[in-house]
């Protein structure tokens, strides 16, 4: 039998993994679209069966509604809206409908 991880490992191994993924998948992104799509979606297999959020840096680059991870420049384009409140907003060009925002924290 094997013996039970640690939460703390597990969430690690995940992390790891869900980096690995989504850098490759970024790398691979203007050759691959369908096969970065797939990296993407394990990505987020992962973090759901671990039952982590993803890391910041890559929440944002995940679909709000169709859930696909997307690339600025193949499939999203990226708005700044400047204000009270700056913010990044992705546009994702797969469902048309869905959008992140990264607000910016002024300093
Ligand atoms: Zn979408």
């Amino acid at each position: 039998m094997k013996a039970r991880r640690e939460k703390n490992e597990t969430n690690q191994i995940a992390i790891e993994r869900i980096d690995l993924l989504l850098t490759r998948a970024d790398e691979i992104y203007p050759e691959e679209p369908d096969l970065a799509l797939r990296y993407g979606e394990l990505a987020r297999k992962i973090a759901m069966k671990a039952r982590i959020r993803l890391p910041k840096r890559w929440r944002i680059r995940f679909c709000n509604n169709c859930k696909r991870f997307i690339r600025p420049g193949i499939n999203a384009h990226v708005r700044i809206k400047s204000g009270k409140q700056s913010s990044v907003i992705y546009y994702c060009e797969i469902c048309k409908e869905g959008k992140k925002k990264k607000i910016i924290q002024k300093n």
